[in-house]
């Protein structure tokens, strides 16, 4: 019998059940690809949404990883973002520690680097993304962020943790890390999907393997509690279908006042019932109702002899697709500007990844967006499609 990767408890039930199913960004060139159970839980008593079977994390991010950040202009915008305000808001000196778990590429520490900060460090555990980021100049180490890892760098003075917490298989260690790493006045500040927008609005492509644990702001109260440390400040963000942002500091730090956000946000997902199964237990009703709609309206465009492609792989697309059971006969292929993934497919089903540059020349009828957190961006780079009567496709 399972138990809850926090709090040990073994009160959990199950919120959806997928089967077997790829690793979401396991891109390769045969269709033969390994498939393992997915099914994700919800602890009744630390409120963690869990997958129940943990995949070997280094399986996972493996030198092959296919996620560059840099690809998309919109997690560019938000990095700049952030970084005007996290620098205000910390009055945060040149010479500042700052370190990133996850640094991925390095295009978040190129933005301080290019704004005279010079004591950076990325923590990057997947070669293909970490030397990208060194070849830019970041000092990034290729290793995971671990308790026994962190006892070998420098402190921070400003941790950053942009969509990591959910990867790492022992969140508790990770958090013990977190708090290894920070300087006694340091801050961490920490990204994830917000578990009450992914059940308000039914994102279940968004379980995945990869995606260990899914948090609330209760939960991650408690956990991060545990450690000595304490949310001083929650921002609800826009990016991946709607996401936290955490502003960590030691427990002992007085420094800075604990804002009303934390309350506010704490409030809403306990109105929301976010700490009760019952709120969770029509996810699964609904993914069959989407999966539906989709196989009937791509049909439809089929049988009317339209040509339908998709734009995009991003993991969340591995994951409908396969829900879908779509293959090349449904969908022809689909494009993606990132190149690490272009001539491979999207894993579990046959479609192959192309180019963009195929759509001027292919002349697609439909186009079906997968990445729909960036569909406006995507829509508003290819609207020549109008020229002969193409048009998008957006579940969400
Ligand atoms: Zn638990």
């Amino acid at each position: 019998m399972s138990e809850c990767k926090n709090c040990k408890s073994k009160h959990l039930k199950s919120v959806i059940n997928f089967g077997k199913m790829p690793l979401a960004n396991d891109f390769i060139k045969s269709e033969n690809v390994r498939k393992y159970n997915l099914e994700i839980m919800f602890c009744e008593e630390c409120y963690l949404v869990q997958v129940k079977e943990y995949i070997n994390h280094k399986i996972i991010f493996n030198d092959n990883y296919k996620y560059f950040s840099s690809y998309s202009k919109t997690i560019i915008e938000n990095g700049k973002e952030y970084f005007k305000k996290i620098t205000n808001k910390l009055q945060l000196n040149k010479d500042a520690s700052i370190i990133e778990v996850a640094s991925n590429d390095g295009y978040l520490l190129s933005i301080f680097k290019e704004n005279g900060y010079n004591n950076l460090l990325g923590i990057e555990p997947t070669k293909s993304t970490a030397y990208s980021a060194i070849k830019k100049g970041i000092n990034t180490k290729v290793e995971f962020f671990t308790y026994n890892f962190a006892k070998n760098i420098q402190k921070a003075d400003l941790l950053i943790a942009n969509n990591v917490i959910t990867h790492v298989p022992d969140i508790n260690d990770f958090i013990a890390a977190i708090d290894y790493s920070l300087n006694d006045e340091g801050i961490a500040t920490i990204e994830f999907q917000h578990l009450y927008q992914l059940i308000k609005n039914k994102y279940f492509e968004l379980f995945y393997h990869e995606h260990f644990t899914y948090l609330s702001l209760l939960t991650a109260k408690s956990i991060f509690n545990n450690h000595g440390l304490e949310i001083f400040d929650v921002e609800e963000l826009q990016s991946q279908g709607g996401s936290l942002r955490l502003y960590i500091k030691k427990s002992s730090n007085k420094f800075y006042p604990i804002s009303n956000n934390v309350e506010k946000i704490t409030k809403k997902e306990l109105d929301f019932k976010l700490n009760q199964f019952k709120t969770y237990s029509d996810l699964n009703k609904y993914a069959e109702q989407i999966k539906d709609n989709i196989k009937k309206h791509i049909k439809d465009k089929k049988v009317s002899g339209k040509k339908v492609i998709c734009y995009g792989a991003p993991a969340k697309g591995t994951i409908l697709l396969n829900y879908l059971n779509f293959s090349k006969s449904d969908i022809e292929y689909t494009v993606d500007k990132n190149s690490n993934k272009q001539n491979l497919l999207i894993p579990g089903t046959n479609i192959p990844i192309y180019s963009v540059d195929i759509i001027k020349k292919d002349k697609p009828d439909c186009i079906f967006i997968l990445p729909w957190n960036i569909k406006e961006e995507i829509m508003e780079e290819h609207k020549y499609i109008k020229e002969w009567g193409g048009q998008f496709i957006s579940y969400r």
